[in-house]
């Protein structure tokens, strides 16, 4: 695995954000702000937020879904602890998946690695699938490739069914209003 984490303009590493209970739009905002003071990770850019339909038939509320940019000095798994550590600072429990919750940080993205670790899989396992995940991603970084598909993120976006959920863009995370 390399140890080099410096965000080149061709290898994003993108964390996808999504949350369906409480206060949705100050959640986003509390999560990035705690990433934002994370001492080995920088934020570069945000996408705008999406508000969307839950899938699975777990979840009963909608969701807001972002997603953002960031570059660290972290190995990936020390990442996902800082990722899960938010989470859990959010108050987010663990129980069924695909349920409601406060705050879901997922590391969708990190320019061509392929990771496969027991904690953690990267790009992760449903990107191509989601617009949810795709469609702030490609805010992001459009001609990114899946190092997996062979594709751009605007491909695979462009690609999906138009059957594959609700995803109303709701415009930059800092002009949300405040819920
Ligand atoms: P979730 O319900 O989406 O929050 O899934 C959390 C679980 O997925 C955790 O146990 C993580 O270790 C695991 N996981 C595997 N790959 C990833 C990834 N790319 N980003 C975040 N969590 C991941």
């Amino acid at each position: 695995m390399s140890t080099s984490h410096t965000a080149a303009p061709d290898a994003p590493l993108i964390v996808a954000l999504g949350t369906s209970l409480g206060r949705r739009a100050h959640l986003l905002q509390q999560a990035v702000a705690a990433l934002a003071i994370t001492p080995q990770v920088r934020i570069l850019a945000s996408s705008d937020v999406y508000d969307t339909t839950p899938l699975g038939g777990v979840a009963k509320h909608r969701f807001l879904n972002a997603a953002i940019r960031l570059e660290t000095t972290l190995e990936p798994e020390p990442l996902l602890d800082v990722l899960q550590s938010v989470e859990t600072a959010l108050g987010r429990t663990r129980n069924q998946h695909w349920e409601d919750r406060t705050m879901d940080l997922d590391l969708v993205l990190w320019g061509e690695r392929v990771i496969k670790t027991p904690r953690l899989v990267v790009p992760h396992p449903e990107l191509h699938r989601r617009r949810f995940v795709l469609a702030p991603a490609v805010d992001l970084a459009p001609q990114a490739r899946h190092p997996l598909r062979d594709r751009s993120l605007r491909q695979l976006l462009e690609a999906l069914p138009t059957t594959e959920g609700d995803c109303v863009r709701v415009g930059p995370l800092t002009l949300l209003p405040m819920d």
